[in-house]
């Protein structure tokens, strides 16, 4: 889950991160008032609250010198477009001035297998550039998860990409401060960039962008509720509800897989992209698979109109099969389903039993043996 950037900053205030004071507006009516009410310190910053980056180049960072003037950029950004998501906040802050921008991250890095330290005094809204062309400008060190940040690990950094020494305890201590929160937030990410320089040699967080494991929203309930505020997919939503998880995957793919296991579930996604088609959406039905959670899963998935063909892949012992047809057939029925087609790979008990009740059926369904049938099922639907 992406948080936006005020929500971020709450976490680095509360890790005592240095951030700039500010208001988030939420309507167009008494901006002025309740900039005013903020006490803010003129001139200020007023920054589109979107789960994107790159707002500064897209129009969503602006610079007011009055309330008044502050007011007007928040009302004309307020239900703007930026980068695809609709701003419904905007963040008004004091505006820093500043000496430089450096860039300062903890991602959890796959390759690695460890939380991976990245930084740049480069930073700022050119730091892809920089990664293109000048890539010794940007240091990365993978930390030991144990030891958490050292001062080594710093020195390294610093040294590597020529930043000023002078800086050194307060990147550490930023950075012990920023591992912290990635620790205890199951954070994928953790980022500052720009991480300003003030004019009084301070450093200070200008933006922040935090990245949380979805899995671990059960035990943080202040992350959890943070969910509100943000642009959710509306089938990511429908399908949490009912306790399925709806993963997006392609937006021009055509093809909606569900399974009952993330394993197989990617295992269907391989083969279905290696024989060159593209999935649009994948669906994790989890344990118990009752024919109308069937039924709510295709249902779901058919609401994407990009779906022409739904893969159903379950793998069960117990799991009866004639269940899974019964409620495929239910949905495909209740869909209409003009145009759309039906695989269905299935074990588990009744199997025979739940073939006969789809030829029966006289619908758009096909009944295939094992994963690689149904990719050649589906590709011969497909050409
Ligand atoms: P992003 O483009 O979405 O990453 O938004 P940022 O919050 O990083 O803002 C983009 C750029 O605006 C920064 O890189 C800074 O150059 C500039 N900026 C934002 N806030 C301030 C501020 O308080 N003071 C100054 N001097 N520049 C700022
Ligand atoms: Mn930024």
């Amino acid at each position: 889950m992406k948080l936006l950037e005020y929500q971020a900053k709450a976490l680095f205030d509360k890790y005592s991160v240095p951030i700039q004071r500010g208001v988030v507006i939420d309507s167009p009516e008494g901006t002025e008032e309740r900039i005013n009410a903020g006490a803010l310190r003129f001139p200020v910053v007023i920054k589109a609250q979107v789960q994107t980056g790159g707002r500064g180049k897209a129009g969503g960072v602006k610079f007011a010198e009055s309330p008044a003037e502050a007011a007007k950029l928040c009302r004309a950004m307020l239900g703007m477009d930026i980068r695809g998501f609709k701003v419904n906040e905007v963040l008004a802050l004091e505006k820093k001035e500043i000496k430089s921008e450096w860039y300062l991250s903890i991602m959890l890095d796959r390759y690695s297998k460890a939380p991976l330290l990245i930084f740049s005094p480069r930073g700022g809204m050119d730091i892809e550039e920089t990664a293109g062309t000048n890539p010794e400008g940007i240091a990365k060190v993978p930390l030991d998860p144990l030891r958490g940040i050292q001062d080594y690990y710093i020195s390294y950094v610093m040294d590597k990409t020529g930043a000023d020494r002078q800086y050194r305890a307060q990147l550490k201590e930023t950075a012990e401060k920023l591992y912290r929160l990635f620790f205890d937030y199951y954070a994928m990410l953790v980022e500052i960039n720009p991480l300003a320089v003030d004019e009084q040699g301070l450093l200070c967080a200008l933006d922040g962008k935090v990245e949380i494991d979805d899995n671990a929203l059960p035990f943080l309930p202040d992350i959890a509720a943070c969910r509100d505020k943000l642009q959710e997919d509306p089938q990511v939503v429908e399908a949490r509800r009912v306790n399925f998880l709806f993963i997006p995957i392609e937006e021009t793919g055509n093809i909606g897989v569900m399974s009952n296991g993330s394993g197989m579930l990617m295992s269907c996604i391989d083969l279905i992209s290696q024989r060159g088609m593209k999935v649009h959406a994948a669906l994790d039905l989890g344990g118990g698979a009752t024919s109308d959670r069937i039924a709510e899963a295709v249902r779901i998935m058919l609401s994407r109109p990009r779906i022409d063909t739904v893969f159903i892949c379950v793998f069960g012992g117990i799991t009866r099969c004639d269940e899974v047809a019964g409620g495929a057939c239910m949905a495909m029925k209740k869909a209409g389903a003009a145009g759309k087609r039906l695989i269905l790979r299935m074990e588990g008990t009744n199997k025979e039993r739940a073939a006969e009740l789809v030829a029966s059926s006289g619908l758009p369904i096909t009944v295939a043996e094992g994963i690689p049938n149904s990719v050649e099922a589906i590709y011969e639907y497909h050409n």
